[in-house]
């Protein structure tokens, strides 16, 4: 069983606040504060450069990626941390282009988050070998896989609608046509089940500022299967990916397994208040987490769908083919957002029309859903969104 009241002990919420939001960014870990001054203040200010040995500093990364791995089906040493999600996307599609060198395309979606894609077309130009990205619509996915496709980059659940893929599925689907596949778990580490193995996914990848709660710029972390991850040659093979980066060689020898993913220096600070948050996992049941997502969305919706009738659920009806959140359209939904968020109601708007809230059970329970209902009930039936001071845009949505 897992104690959802002590989960919530363990977040400094801001007095006032309902935070819809934490599939953009977590809440602050009440451990996090601590465990950074004592990280600045002990490790850096006493130990100085002696840290990278007396603290560990060095094995963090993989420390990290151990304990991130127990979230989404991976075994200990095959998942790291560094950079950030956008770099993590480029690695592991540049390694998996290369494995299948006969072929040319790389089959994603419509949905993906943009960066993705930005990034697999920069990586398309830089290799200059012809290569095409095809972004077809989420539905159609399966359709594609075929003989011609080099890669499938998919993210699991889908940063606009919450729509989820069936990662399983869509695996078995891409291996029985040689496709390599890469699974984005941006929205889906921390807030859904996930098993890697199970599936026998080949790459994912995934950020701890979502669900995982880390922080801001907290770091990226990266999957390899085991049975790629002595083969797979890195993109990006900096001195930390190397095998001794000690030795401070002329040639470059891909390091052991996972570590050749790593590529420079590890941001140790942001990995403090990482590793505080991840202890907040050890004491939660993925799918006890899971049921209690489903249960609290469910909430949401009917409460809203009963009070708002403007509001349109752009999210699957269907929890099963839900991740964590719960989006709604609606044609001033920035200002209705700004109006919320100005009654204490934190959730966020993505273009052009979409309501976003976050669904994080390890602090929202029922009282926080029925409130926000409430309030957003407010802010529909008053029109108390219709402010020009709401219409204007920030430069973060
Ligand atoms: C949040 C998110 C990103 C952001 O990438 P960063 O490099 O961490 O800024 C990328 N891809 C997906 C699918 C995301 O949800």
């Amino acid at each position: 069983m897992t104690d959802f009241a002590a989960t919530k002990a363990m977040f400094h919420l801001p007095d006032g606040v309902i935070y819809l939001d934490g599939n953009s960014l977590g809440p602050l870990p009440r451990a996090a504060t601590a465990r950074m001054a004592r990280v600045v203040g002990e490790e850096w200010g006493e130990m100085l450069i002696t840290g990278w040995n007396a603290a560990g500093w060095m094995e963090q990364p993989r420390r990290i990626g151990d304990h991130i791995g127990r979230l989404i089906g991976a075994e200990p040493g095959q998942v790291v941390v560094g950079d950030t999600l956008s770099i993590k996307v480029y690695q592991a599609l540049a390694s998996a282009i290369e494995m299948r060198p006969d072929r040319k395309v790389i089959l994603s979606d419509s949905g993906n988050f943009p960066s993705d894609l930005y990034m697999a077309e920069g990586l398309i130009r830089t290799l200059g070998r012809g290569h095409e990205l095809r972004v077809v619509p989420p539905g159609e996915v399966a359709g594609h896989i075929g003989p011609d496709i080099a890669v499938m980059m998919l993210t699991q659940v889908d940063y606009r609608t919450g729509r989820m893929h069936d990662m399983a599925a869509l695996t078995a689907k891409a291996h029985a046509a040689g496709v390599v596949t890469v699974w984005d778990l941006a929205h889906s580490a921390g807030a859904v089940p996930v098993d890697l193995a199970g599936c026998s996914a080949d790459f994912a990848v995934g950020c701890t500022y979502k669900f995982l709660n880390g922080g801001p710029g907290a770091p990226g972390f990266i999957y390899v299967a085991p049975r790629h991850s002595d083969q797979v040659r890195p993109a990006l093979s900096g001195w930390l990916g190397h095998e001794a980066p000690f030795a401070f060689d002329r040639d470059y020898r891909p390091g052991a397994g996972i570590e050749r993913m790593r590529v420079g220096t590890p941001a140790v600070l942001a990995s403090a208040a990482l590793e505080a948050a991840l202890d907040i996992w050890d004491g939660v049941d993925m799918q006890a987490l899971r049921a209690r997502s489903i249960a609290l969305s469910d909430r949401f919706i009917a409460g809203v769908e009963a009070a708002c009738p403007t509001l349109r659920l752009v999210s699957p009806r269907d929890p099963q083919a839900r991740g964590s959140q719960v989006s709604f359209r609606f044609e001033h939904g920035y200002a209705a957002m700004r109006a919320l968020i100005d009654r204490g109601v934190i959730g966020d708007f993505r273009a052009p029309d979409i309501m976003r809230f976050g669904i994080t059970p390890l602090y929202l329970g029922e009282a926080e859903i029925d409130a926000a209902v409430a309030i957003l009930a407010d802010v529909m039936g008053g029109a108390l969104w219709d402010r020009p001071d709401y219409k204007r845009r920030q430069k973060v949505t």
